[in-house]
């Protein structure tokens, strides 16, 4: 079950369709896409632009296809093809039978390529890359002409068909659009549209040895589907002009190019280049480490589809780059949780109770809240017996000013259970390391309430030594120490600050016996304490779970003080 949506509230690009709409445009079809290039896992960012395009087109009645932009040999596999279909699927999109490839237009991208060439609009040159990037100029010095931009229509066509049958070594020659090397612009500065890159392609193998560039492939790819609003990153806003005008030139079908803000979180990168040196350096575990904003790690982690929807349509279309709150994705995923998530007892670093007065061979079950937001969700009974484990953290030797839990001579109550009082500590002799408490309690208060109003000012979690299944627990903290990824010192990358913290595993912790043979990715509150979800890498004899959020919302509190 997924959290319920909040109504889509408009945005500028809605506003552009809508208009569209109105007067008619495209024949009244909205088609978006979502184009991702399978060279690593998508992220949260990923996310964002999934419900922006499918969300689109399902808003307005239209389609949005799934196309892989696979123009890179080098750098792309099958792999991520497929986590790509799997991530998009479990957001809860569905591209129909519209799963395209820029690599199927190959064939039309170079007869087009042809076409400029002879309109005179495209030439081969033999300029390298060093001797290409001094004659590019800058952004206040204009660029100067290739000595190779000159060349006949006849001798084009003839090096650029050689090209393709492979006759030239990797990085001899390109064929460049010819536009203006003396543009304010740099993208137009007769930007390079193929390459040459004797390389094996996860499609189309061995069959090309040259390879379009983005900027004219997937203008292309856009017009060969007939997408209507082709909606991008901000940083592609400079790179309109030369979209538009491949399509001009080739006069054909042609899209509108539409930039909104990229998502940024802080104490994250966002970025599939940085995952993949967090992966392949071992920082993290694997793509699916939930520490890893991947859509991969978030699932694993144990956010929901519906609390990933939510995140995206509460941070909005923009035009202009910000920086969202990590707060702000854990408050959709507590929201989502706190209405869905089953509660149990867990104890995460235990400390041995024994209730001195209550019967050794004695076992009580006790009637348990399933969830408080939703009675529907029903009760639950939990085993009491003579021995428990409850928190370290609930127990002090010395309480401070404001520690109302357990504490030698005091009273609190067990939840679901009884007032106890601590009568007696014991420890190690030799270490002073503490080994369990005594306790006694008041038969009297069973279920919670003392029936003389007697009150106390702390209830804590439990769970029964007898009953108790063993886990291990994984708790995490954010990727980055600081907010901002680019905070750190000169000439040092964003690894320098990386959180070593961000992962601390618990391995002696104690669940109530109903959490027994729970199925991995099931999700659950462990009271007091937070959000979980069973990882896959449990086992017949030990569940393992992964904190996917704590209980604290600092989102909601940072909004109340006006920050
Ligand atoms: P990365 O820098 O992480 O590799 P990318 O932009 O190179 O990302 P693509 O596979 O080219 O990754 O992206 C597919 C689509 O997702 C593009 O339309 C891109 O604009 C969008 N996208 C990528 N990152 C973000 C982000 N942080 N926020 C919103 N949309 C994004
Ligand atoms: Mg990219």
């Amino acid at each position: 079950m997924s959290a319920p949506e909040t109504p889509a509230p408009s945005n500028f690009i809605k506003e552009i369709i809508k208009e569209d709409l109105k007067t008619g445009k495209n024949n009244n079809r909205v088609h978006t896409r979502f184009p991702p290039e399978p060279n690593g896992y998508l992220h949260i960012g990923h996310a964002k632009s999934i419900c922006l395009n499918f969300g689109l087109a399902k808003e307005f009645g239209g389609m949005c296809n799934l196309r892989l932009d696979d123009t890179n040999p080098t750098k792309e596999e099958v792999e991520y093809v497929e986590s790509i279909r799997e991530d998009v699927r479990w957001i809860g999109f569905d591209w129909g039978d519209r799963e395209y490839y820029a690599s199927d237009y190959f064939e039309q991208m170079y007869q087009y390529a042809v076409q400029l060439i002879k309109k005179g609009r495209a030439f081969v040159c033999d300029l390298n890359a060093d001797e290409m990037r001094a004659y590019r100029g800058t952004l206040t010095e204009p660029g100067k002409e290739s000595p190779f931009r000159s060349r006949s229509v006849e001798e084009n066509l003839d090096l650029f068909e050689r090209m393709r049958k492979g006759e030239f070594p990797d990085g001899s020659r390109t064929l460049r659009a010819k536009i203006d090397m003396s543009s304010g612009n740099i993208n137009m500065r007769d930007p390079v549209m193929y390459r040459i890159l004797h390389a094996e392609h996860h499609r189309t193998g061995g069959k090309w040895c040259i390879y379009p560039m983005y900027d004219y492939a997937h203008c292309v790819s856009d017009s060969i589907e007939g997408i209507t609003h082709s909606i991008c990153t901000l940083e592609f806003e400079d790179h309109r002009p030369l979209y538009d005008w491949f399509l001009d030139e080739l006069n054909v079908y042609h899209p509108q190019q539409i930039e909104f803000a990229r998502l940024n979180l802080n104490y994250t990168v966002m970025s599939k280049r940085k995952f993949l040196q967090l992966v392949n350096e071992g920082h993290v575990k694997g793509w699916d480490d939930p520490r890893m904003p991947t859509m991969s790690g978030l699932r694993r982690r144990g956010y929901t589809p519906g609390a990933i929807r939510n995140f995206a349509e509460r941070i909005g279309v923009a035009k202009r780059d910000s920086v969202v709150d990590f707060a702000l994705l854990e408050y959709c995923i507590r929201e989502d949780l706190n209405r869905t998530a089953p509660r149990v007892m867990a104890v995460l670093k235990p400390l041995k109770v024994v209730i001195t007065n209550y019967p050794e061979d004695k076992t009580e079950e006790l009637d348990a809240v399933n969830n408080p937001e939703d009675p529907g969700m029903g009760t639950r009974r939990v085993p009491f017996s003579r021995v428990l484990y409850i928190e370290k953290d609930d127990f002090r030797e010395a309480p401070p000013k404001g520690f109302f839990r357990l504490a030698l001579g005091r009273e609190v109550r067990l939840r679901y259970a009884y007032y106890i009082i601590c009568v007696n500590v014991i420890k190690d002799e030799k270490t002073g390391e503490l080994i369990e408490l005594h306790c006694t309690y008041d038969p009297a208060t069973r279920g919670g309430d003392s029936p003389d109003g007697r009150k106390v000012k702390a209830t804590i979690h439990w769970v029964s030594a007898a009953h108790a299944i063993e886990a291990e627990v994984r708790l995490y903290d954010y990727l980055l120490l600081k907010a901002d990824p680019d905070d750190v010192e000169e000439g040092k990358d964003f690894k320098s600050n990386l959180n070593p913290n961000s992962l601390e595993v618990l391995t002696d912790c104690k669940l109530e016996p109903s959490l027994s043979g729970a199925k991995t990715g099931s999700r659950c509150q462990f009271e007091r304490l937070g959000y979980f979800c069973v990882d896959p890498d449990s086992s017949k004899d030990k569940l393992v779970f992964n904190r996917t959020v704590t209980l604290k919302d600092t989102w909601a509190k940072a909004q109340k003080k006006g920050k």
